[in-house]
Protein backbone atom coordinates (compact mmCIF):
# COMPACT_ATOMS: atom_id res chain seq x y z
CA UNK A 1 0.00 0.00 0.00
CA UNK A 2 2.77 2.58 0.57
CA UNK A 3 5.04 1.32 -1.84
CA UNK A 4 3.00 2.34 -4.90
CA UNK A 5 2.68 5.62 -3.15
CA UNK A 6 6.61 6.83 -3.20
CA UNK A 7 6.74 5.76 -6.20
CA UNK A 8 7.65 9.44 -7.89
CA UNK A 9 10.15 11.57 -10.10
CA UNK A 10 13.45 12.39 -8.40
CA UNK A 11 12.70 16.15 -10.29
CA UNK A 12 9.04 16.14 -8.58
CA UNK A 13 10.69 14.99 -4.90
CA UNK A 14 13.06 17.94 -5.36
CA UNK A 15 10.21 20.63 -6.06
CA UNK A 16 8.22 19.35 -3.24
CA UNK A 17 10.37 19.17 -0.85
CA UNK A 18 12.12 22.74 -1.59
CA UNK A 19 8.46 23.93 -1.31
CA UNK A 20 8.10 22.44 2.29
CA UNK A 21 11.99 23.68 3.35
CA UNK A 22 11.09 27.63 2.26
CA UNK A 23 7.70 27.89 3.18
CA UNK A 24 6.77 25.49 6.28
CA UNK A 25 8.84 25.45 9.30
CA UNK A 26 8.85 21.98 10.36
CA UNK A 27 11.14 19.40 9.02
CA UNK A 28 9.92 16.09 7.71
CA UNK A 29 11.83 14.23 10.33
CA UNK A 30 10.23 16.26 13.08
CA UNK A 31 6.86 15.41 11.51
CA UNK A 32 7.80 11.41 11.61
CA UNK A 33 8.76 12.04 15.32
CA UNK A 34 5.05 13.68 16.03
CA UNK A 35 2.96 11.92 13.42
CA UNK A 36 1.98 8.97 16.55
CA UNK A 37 1.35 12.60 18.54
CA UNK A 38 -0.56 14.21 15.89
CA UNK A 39 -3.10 11.22 15.51
CA UNK A 40 -3.59 10.97 18.80
CA UNK A 41 -4.79 14.75 19.19
CA UNK A 42 -1.81 14.98 21.71
CA UNK A 43 0.03 18.56 20.22
CA UNK A 44 -0.55 21.91 20.44
CA UNK A 45 -3.11 23.56 17.56
CA UNK A 46 0.01 25.15 16.32
CA UNK A 47 2.23 22.11 16.05
CA UNK A 48 -1.29 20.86 14.35
CA UNK A 49 -1.33 23.56 11.74
CA UNK A 50 2.17 23.25 10.88
CA UNK A 51 2.02 19.35 10.34
CA UNK A 52 -1.38 19.68 8.04
CA UNK A 53 0.73 22.40 6.16
CA UNK A 54 2.98 20.02 5.80
CA UNK A 55 1.11 17.38 4.75
CA UNK A 56 0.01 18.83 1.93
CA UNK A 57 3.18 19.40 0.73
CA UNK A 58 5.21 16.83 1.28
CA UNK A 59 4.23 13.78 -0.26
CA UNK A 60 6.84 11.71 2.07
CA UNK A 61 5.00 12.60 5.02
CA UNK A 62 1.80 12.32 3.46
CA UNK A 63 2.68 8.41 2.79
CA UNK A 64 3.76 8.39 6.81
CA UNK A 65 0.18 9.64 7.69
CA UNK A 66 -1.36 7.24 5.88
CA UNK A 67 0.68 4.50 7.07
CA UNK A 68 0.09 5.58 10.53
CA UNK A 69 -3.27 6.27 10.25
CA UNK A 70 -3.55 2.83 9.09
CA UNK A 71 -2.14 1.25 12.02
CA UNK A 72 -3.69 3.13 14.20
CA UNK A 73 -7.28 2.02 13.08
CA UNK A 74 -6.43 -1.17 13.59
CA UNK A 75 -5.02 -0.50 17.08
CA UNK A 76 -8.89 1.08 17.33
CA UNK A 77 -10.09 -2.22 16.06
CA UNK A 78 -8.68 -3.93 19.20
CA UNK A 79 -7.10 -6.34 16.15
CA UNK A 80 -3.87 -5.03 16.59
CA UNK A 81 -1.71 -3.93 19.76
CA UNK A 82 1.33 -2.47 18.60
CA UNK A 83 3.24 -1.71 15.18
CA UNK A 84 5.27 -4.89 14.17
CA UNK A 85 9.00 -5.33 14.38
CA UNK A 86 11.00 -3.24 12.44
CA UNK A 87 7.94 -1.34 11.33
CA UNK A 88 8.80 2.06 11.81
CA UNK A 89 12.38 1.45 10.15
CA UNK A 90 10.95 0.16 7.24
CA UNK A 91 8.25 2.46 6.42
CA UNK A 92 11.08 4.97 6.80
CA UNK A 93 13.70 3.66 4.32
CA UNK A 94 11.52 3.97 1.79
CA UNK A 95 10.45 7.59 2.25
CA UNK A 96 13.79 8.27 3.11
CA UNK A 97 14.75 11.78 1.66
CA UNK A 98 17.43 12.13 -0.21
CA UNK A 99 20.39 15.21 0.56
ZN1 LIG B 1 7.80 15.95 5.00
Amino acid sequence: MLEHRTEISESETLVIKKDAMTTIEISCVEVWREVSNYLEADISPELRERMEAHFKVCVHCSAVLDGMRNIVGLVADGRLFQTPPGFHKRLYSKIRLRP
